[in-house]
């Protein structure tokens, strides 16, 4: 191991390091400064400064506990739109082989096989009849 290695490895014992709010940081830091190449405001570069510092001390944080907490909250705020996410990609991956359909009771998206036809279904979550069309 080289000596930098080791006095990087040192330096970040007992500190909070990078989660995943730092990475979603990271993301808006770098669209921030894309668009600070067109638009040129004060504003933007204040802001970038504002979340790189930010960045910086809860990754070197020693508050693990608070930073974890910050996290959690952050997770919880944006799980609705992970979830999404989630579903869309889901989606895209298994087109092939999954039709999507919501439940008309429960509004659960229910991951059925392609078998073409008039299928009825039962719902995972509230146990209701479900009938679904599955054309192609
Ligand atoms: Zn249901």
């Amino acid at each position: 191991m080289s000596k930098f290695t080791d006095k990087l490895i040192r330096f970040m014992y007992g500190r909070y390091g990078a989660d995943a709010l730092y990475r979603f940081c990271m993301v808006l830091f770098l669209i921030l400064l894309i668009i600070s190449l067109w638009v040129e405001t004060p504003i933007i570069s204040i802001l970038n400064l504002a979340l790189v510092l930010w960045m910086l001390f809860r990754m070197f944080s020693k508050n693990i506990e608070r930073r974890r907490k910050e996290n959690e909250m952050f997770l919880k705020a944006t799980a609705p739109l992970r979830s999404f996410w989630s579903l869309q990609r889901m989606r895209i991956e298994e087109r092939k082989t999954k039709r999507f359909r919501r439940c008309p009771h429960c509004r659960t998206i229910l991951r059925l096989p392609i078998k073409k036809g008039k299928h009825v279904v039962n719902c995972p979550v509230c146990h209701q009849e479900v009938h679904v069309t599955i054309r192609f």
